[in-house]
């Protein structure tokens, strides 16, 4: 099956009660027994419901995964990763890296006595020394936040692999229809379902998509233990959001490549980072591991003013000054104040995140009016 039938078909029967072409949404805590075990698979809604199980299974399929779980958040998915893994043990991630993400690894998991190490993965074959018994676990996140650097997924697999720890990517930022990490030797993929998957900035979900079945059965028995589970509304939204999933992205590509290029042009622009340009730094690799390039980007102001920046962000009127990513609706977002203000400055100004660094999530907008909007900000 290919992956514009998958998003609509993989996975999914129609309901067997009523034959109901949508998944209901089975507002249920809890399930008839005829006898105690007499029941027809389900028995209570954190351990299974069959709202949120269709949504796994649909993820699974379009991920080329075995099995998926669906949590309350992107957040929730991760903490259910890292309970995989026992005080002592150690994590080498990405350093650029979601700002949630660094925060529960180092301001919750460190207190249960797991250690990171935050890496540059531009070459693997300098990470052998921070490699000890006790790491278990890659951490992986491509295209990275906010600065779009690209991670190449087969190396930091053979890497995993060659160390006996478990490789987990964060797909968030590409979606299944850009690439598949699986496919690629990862062992988990991550998803905050509220961006691309949902697609419609109406909830807040996140995902795990696994092929082996050990490593499944402990996720479900953490999933389930833990309880961070997604209830059946989200799981219906997040349903039909990943049905145009397909159709959605193409648009995100095809004017985030607009939109790039516009600014690439424009005289008030210093930098565009964008991994479709061939003068992108890991190009190479996003063209390998990626079908396309994507609706994220960021760029910078000739002359790295702050409040130009911040004037350019209050003065678009189609595109949103808002966090989050991956709805049909372009935002826009200004890190330096917003999401990386906790940050200071030298360090943040480290990874690239200068004064007037604007991250844009392309929406699916008419392109035209993108592009003049971002004209009369940026010339105002
Ligand atoms: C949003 C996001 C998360 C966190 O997901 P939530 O659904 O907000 O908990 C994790 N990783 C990336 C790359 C994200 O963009």
């Amino acid at each position: 099956m290919k992956f514009g039938t998958k998003v609509i078909h993989g996975g999914i029967t129609h309901d067997p009660a009523t034959g109901a072409i949508m998944t209901p949404i089975y507002q249920t805590s809890t399930y008839v027994q005829k006898s105690p075990g007499d029941h027809k698979g389900f028995e209570y809604s954190r351990s299974r419901n069959p709202t949120r199980s269709m949504l796994e299974s649909n993820l699974a399929s379009i991920e080329n995964g075995k099995y998926g779980m669906c949590f309350g958040s992107g957040l929730a998915a991760i903490d259910a990763v890292m309970k995989l893994l026992k005080p002592g043990d150690e994590v080498i991630s990405t350093g650029d890296l979601y700002g949630g993400t660094y925060r529960i690894f180092t301001k919750i998991f460190e207190d249960f006595g797991l250690r990171f190490h935050f890496v540059d993965m531009s070459d693997f074959s300098k990470l052998d020394s921070l490699v000890t018994p006790k790491t278990k676990l890659i951490w992986v996140e491509t295209p990275t936040n906010p600065m779009l650097n690209i991670i190449d997924i087969e190396a930091a697999s053979s890497f995993a692999k060659k160390n006996n720890c478990l490789l987990g990517v964060d797909n968030t930022f590409a979606s299944p229809f850009l690439q598949n990490p699986l496919d690629m030797g990862a062992d988990i993929v991550m998803h905050s379902a509220t961006k691309y998957l949902g697609g419609h900035s109406d909830l807040i979900m996140g995902a795990l998509v696994v092929n082996d079945d050990a490593l499944a059965e402990r996720l479900y028995f953490i999933q389930n233990s833990s309880g961070a589970i997604c209830g059946p509304m989200d799981s219906f939204l997040a349903l039909r959001g990943i049905k145009t999933l397909h159709v959605r992205m193409k648009q995100h590509c095809e004017n985030g490549r607009v939109v790039a290029e516009f600014l690439k042009s424009h005289p008030v622009v210093e930098n565009v980072y964008w991994p479709g340009f061939e003068d992108h730094p890991n190009h190479h690799i996003a063209k390998r591991q990626m079908r396309d390039f994507g609706g994220m980007l960021s760029f910078t102001t000739v002359g790295n003013n702050y409040e130009k920046a911040k004037a350019i962000v209050s003065n678009v009127k189609v595109f949103t000054l808002a966090e989050s990513l991956g709805g049909v609706e372009s935002l826009c977002g200004h890190p330096a104040s917003m999401t990386h203000a906790a940050i200071p400055k030298e360090e943040r100004e480290k990874t690239g995140i200068v004064d007037s660094l604007i991250r844009l999530s392309v929406g699916i907008e008419d392109v035209n009016d993108l592009i003049e909007d971002l004209k009369q900000a940026l010339e105002k």
